[in-house]
């Protein structure tokens, strides 16, 4: 009930006014955006990259329908592709990129104007030695990401999908993804969906979860296991000792300000470990995803607001 309230809020203009317009103590959404510009952003990667962790960085934005605002966001990935090289750091860090801020959902236009302006980034990413990876949105948006992921992969192969276990096609997807070099990051799922797509209830999602570890550990890709559950991080590593994986083959990934120790711990047993990390100014629907996933995060919200 609260996880739908957050969700619905989270699309709802009103609620963004009221949210973004409230006292609301900065340390609260530093905890999972540790900051707005693209310097804050590369300090962050470069003291993660210096802890032995792996970073891919999204320029924070969704839902565009300004293709001025969508080549915005581009640009902004170029400069933070040329950052990222000048600072030494394409080996440890890539990028994340919503195809909603790129124009995906600009009217009649929407998929040429995303796949056209993925490309120019896969291009600087290229150009630098790093890779990108597709977030996934809601259900109406994943054919079309996908997609725009095999129109990409034609000419990047290394280009990442994310595919989410609460939804009931992902298994077949898994399947259709795990092919030789195919980057896919698993991940159980952020927005609000109907039960004729998605399953409802936590232990049917996490066993989706499994299932479609099963299938990418088995495969001939690249497993990118996103997720903070102790459960599924276990079971993730016992099925990639089992299908003979080098450390080197899959990873493990979590978003910035969640479970920072156990990141440490599975980065300081030789495992890739990378940290999702945000940045920028368009953090409302971001946010109010992360107090969705955890009843426990509206408190910490709801007391910085009458603590101040
Ligand atoms: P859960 O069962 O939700 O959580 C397990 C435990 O992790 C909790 O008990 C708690 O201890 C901790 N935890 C989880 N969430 C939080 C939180 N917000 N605050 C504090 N503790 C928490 N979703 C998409 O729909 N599309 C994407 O493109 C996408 N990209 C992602 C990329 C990465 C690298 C990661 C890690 C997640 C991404 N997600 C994405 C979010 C994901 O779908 C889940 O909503 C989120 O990861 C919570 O699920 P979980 O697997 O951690 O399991």
């Amino acid at each position: 009930m609260l996880r739908s309230t957050l969700l619905a809020a989270s699309r709802s203009r009103l609620a963004r006014r009221l949210v973004e317009g409230a006292p609301l103590t900065r340390s609260v959404v530093d905890r999972f955006i540790p900051g707005a510009t693209l310097d804050d952003a590369l300090a962050v990667t470069g003291a993660l990259a210096a802890d032995g962790r792996y970073v891919t960085l999204d320029h924070l934005g969704e839902d565009t329908t300004d293709i001025h605002q969508a080549t915005a966001t581009v640009d902004a990935y170029l400069r933070l592709l040329r950052r990222l090289d000048e600072a030494g750091l394409t080996g440890r860090a890539e990028v994340s990129v919503k195809l909603s801020a790129v124009g995906q959902f600009l009217p009649d236009i929407g998929e040429k104007v995303a796949l056209d302006n993925a490309r120019r980034i896969c291009e600087a990413a290229a150009t630098v030695g790093t890779t990108v990876t597709l977030d996934m949105e809601d259900h109406t948006t994943t054919d079309s990401t996908l997609g725009i992921l095999r129109e990409l992969r034609a000419d990047f192969p290394w280009v990442g999908a994310v595919l989410q276990a609460y939804l009931r096609r992902t298994e077949g997807d898994c399947r259709d993804l795990a092919g030789p070099g195919s980057r896919v990051r698993l991940c159980k799922g952020a927005y609000q969906e109907p039960a004729s797509v998605a399953f409802a209830q936590k232990s049917e999602v996490d066993l989706s979860y499994v299932r479609c570890l099963k299938v990418l550990m088995a495969g001939q890709g690249y497993p990118m296991v996103a997720s903070h559950d102790p459960r599924m991080i276990a079971i993730a590593a016992k099925l990639a000792h089992q299908a003979g994986r080098a450390a080197d083959s899959y990873e493990f990934q979590m978003l910035y300000g969640i479970r920072d120790a156990e990141q440490r711990r599975i980065a300081d047993e030789g495992n890739r470990m990378r940290v999702y990390l945000p940045y920028g100014d368009e953090w409302y629907g971001y946010f109010m995803r992360r107090l969705a996933e955890r009843p426990a995060n509206v408190a910490f919200f709801l007391r910085s607001l009458v603590t101040r």
